[in-house]
């Protein structure tokens, strides 16, 4: 069976630090929206152009072009046991959407992982943030430091940091998602698989609420 699971929280709550374990856990591909609007982008297509004015400012993509972009992602054919999404659906409209292509895949989200984290800590977290332009992982200079300052444990490749990083551009995301985003915990609750994280922990103790709540799943 496919098993499509949905991370929410806000920018800096640690969608992009969890998404390994999980996808590991379920044998399922990680599919970022950010991700792949920043992979655009650095090939230069006019998705990517068009998508960074967004960006760069902490504006959502419009919902049209983002849901037919995940569309074509979810029907390559490693998707067919699943996927984690990360970073979508991030509208009610992008949720009903993504229920419509599940159901004609014959599957539903069957868990959304909620990560709660206040603002004044993702602030923190994202002034820190640094990541890896090659592979997409994920360090913090200060509560996940890469084993040489800079550079990519993984590849080697030195690490940089995303220009909506700064804190303006953070605090205006954290608005956007509490007025545009948040809406989905109560949708996903009416559906009855919402699942609440404490997302202030230690990244190994979220890791283990998160596993723990997918043991059903599995
Ligand atoms: P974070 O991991 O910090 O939450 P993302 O990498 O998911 O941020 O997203 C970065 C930016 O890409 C967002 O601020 C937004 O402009 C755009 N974006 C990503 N996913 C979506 C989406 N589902 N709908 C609209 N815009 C999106
Ligand atoms: P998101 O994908 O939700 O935007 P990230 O996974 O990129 O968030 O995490 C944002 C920053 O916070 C990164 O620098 C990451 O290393 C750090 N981080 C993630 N989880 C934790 C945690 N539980 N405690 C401390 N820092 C964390």
């Amino acid at each position: 069976m496919a098993h499509f699971i949905v991370l929410l929280g806000p920018p800096g709550a640690g969608k992009g630090t969890q998404a390994k374990a999980i996808c590991e856990a379920l044998q399922i591909p990680h599919v970022s929206s950010g991700d792949i609007f920043r992979e655009h982008l650095s090939k230069q297509t006019e998705l990517g152009k068009l998508a960074d004015g967004y960006i760069k400012c902490g504006q959502l993509v419009p919902d049209d072009v983002t849901i037919r972009m995940i569309g074509d992602r979810l029907k390559q054919p490693d998707c067919s046991r699943g996927a984690l999404l990360d970073g979508f659906p991030r509208t009610i409209p992008q949720a009903e959407a993504l229920d419509d292509l599940l159901a004609k895949m014959d599957a539903k989200i069957e868990r959304a992982l909620s990560l709660e984290v206040p603002a004044e800590v993702l602030i923190e977290r994202l002034s820190g943030r640094w990541s890896c332009p090659t592979c997409g992982r994920v360090y913090h200079e200060k509560y996940n430091p890469p084993r040489q300052a800079g550079i990519c444990d993984d590849d080697g490749t030195p690490l940089i940091q995303r220009p909506d990083d700064r804190p303006e551009t953070v605090r205006q995301r954290i608005e956007v998602y509490r007025s545009q985003t948040e809406p989905l915990i109560e949708y996903y609750c009416q559906k009855g698989v919402l699942v609440n994280i404490d997302g202030t922990q230690s990244i190994e103790a979220v890791k283990q609420d998160i596993l723990t709540s997918l043991a059903g799943v599995r």
